[in-house]
């Protein structure tokens, strides 16, 4: 097949062009390299079945492709928060776009939406028939009303035109090829301590995420895109189960650095989630996916990745 992937040179993209190359399918990599990086792909780039465009969604694009993975769009506070106001035009200018591409050439499409949806959950775990608790006005708004609408959109070409949608709903993922400066807290907490600086806690370090990785994330989005059930236009949660602090996930890097690691507070940024859980049942159910890879296993092979990065 021919599949389209926005956001390509990205972190999670970039582990999704591989996949798809080794599946032997033709890749045509769109992004804008924003947060992404041509780095993250140049071992692609000779292949004769991988193609580089560099585009922004916020404009359409006239491409032939049987299938469409959507993952454009900053996925850290500090970028999404950045410039807002285009983080909003890419999640739904971008969903619009790739929507239109995908009703014209009869592709299935995919989009990458987020645990933001649920917001600050007062259900916990969150199920995906819990509607959320957003805020529409505060400083994540962009990112999780972005995503939000990009669902509705991707909801509504399905009813009114018979797209043939997948929506994945990522909970937190991580793994190698996240940036140095990515600002999410594995790559800060990672590349703090290899630094000999101190790891910046923010708040009490007491709020919890559930943390998936990439090899894991990317086996969900594969069994999503390929399920085929009459219900497979619904969102799936894809992430992990394993509830961990922030203050945990500082002692299991600790114990996997085997030292001691200095801390700094900071404070708690505005609407940040408190506590958040994949409930998977319905991948599990679903797509028989089930993360393998444990967060003491992931963290070992993501601090490998930092290492031979920052030359440690
Ligand atoms: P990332 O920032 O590494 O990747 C995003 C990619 O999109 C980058 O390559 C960036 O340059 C590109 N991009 C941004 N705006 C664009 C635009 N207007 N036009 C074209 N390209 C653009 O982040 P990631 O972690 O790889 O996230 C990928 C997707 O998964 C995002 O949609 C994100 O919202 C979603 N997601 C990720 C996580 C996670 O934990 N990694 C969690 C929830 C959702
Ligand atoms: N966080 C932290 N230190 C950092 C970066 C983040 O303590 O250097 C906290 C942040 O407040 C949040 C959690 O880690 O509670 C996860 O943050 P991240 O930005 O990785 O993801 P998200 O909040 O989008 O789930």
């Amino acid at each position: 097949m021919r599949i389209l992937v926005t956001g390509g040179a990205g972190f999670l993209g970039s582990h999704l062009c591989d996949r798809l190359i080794r599946d032997g399918h033709d890749v045509l990599c769109v992004d804008n390299l924003f947060t992404g990086n041509r780095r993250n792909v140049e071992h692609l780039l000779g292949h004769p079945h991988f193609e580089f465009i560099r585009h922004d969604v916020v404009q359409p694009i006239l491409l032939e492709v049987d299938w469409i993975f959507n993952l454009a769009c900053p996925a850290s506070p500090i970028h999404y928060q950045y410039n807002p106001v285009k983080t909003v035009k890419t999640s739904v200018l971008g969903a619009l776009h790739m929507l239109g591409l995908a009703k014209r050439v009869r592709a299935r499409i995919l989009q990458a939406s987020t645990s933001e949806v649920y917001g600050d959950p007062a259900e916990h775990p969150q199920k995906e028939t819990y509607w959320g608790n957003v805020n529409p006005i505060g400083p994540r708004s962009c990112y999780d009303e972005g995503k939000r609408i990009a669902e509705t959109l991707m909801t509504d070409y399905h009813r009114q035109n018979g797209v043939d949608v997948r929506i994945v709903r990522i909970f937190n993922t991580y793994g190698p090829r996240m940036a140095v400066g990515d600002g999410r807290v594995m790559s800060n907490f990672i590349v703090q301590a290899l630094q000999g600086e101190p790891v910046t806690v923010y708040g009490d370090g007491r709020q919890t995420r559930s943390f998936c990785y990439v090899d894991d994330q990317i086996d969900g989005m594969m069994a999503l895109m390929q399920y085929e059930g009459a219900d497979a236009h619904e969102p799936v949660n894809v992430g992990s189960s394993e509830e961990v602090s922030m203050l945990d996930l500082l002692q299991l890097l600790s114990e996997t650095l085997g030292r001691p690691l200095q801390t700094v507070s900071r404070p708690l940024p505005t609407d940040d989630p408190l506590r958040r859980r994949a409930d998977t049942t319905r991948a599990r159910e679903r797509l028989s996916w089930q993360p393998q890879i444990s967060l003491r296993d992931g963290l070992t092979r993501t601090v490998a990745f930092f290492r031979e990065l920052l030359g440690d």
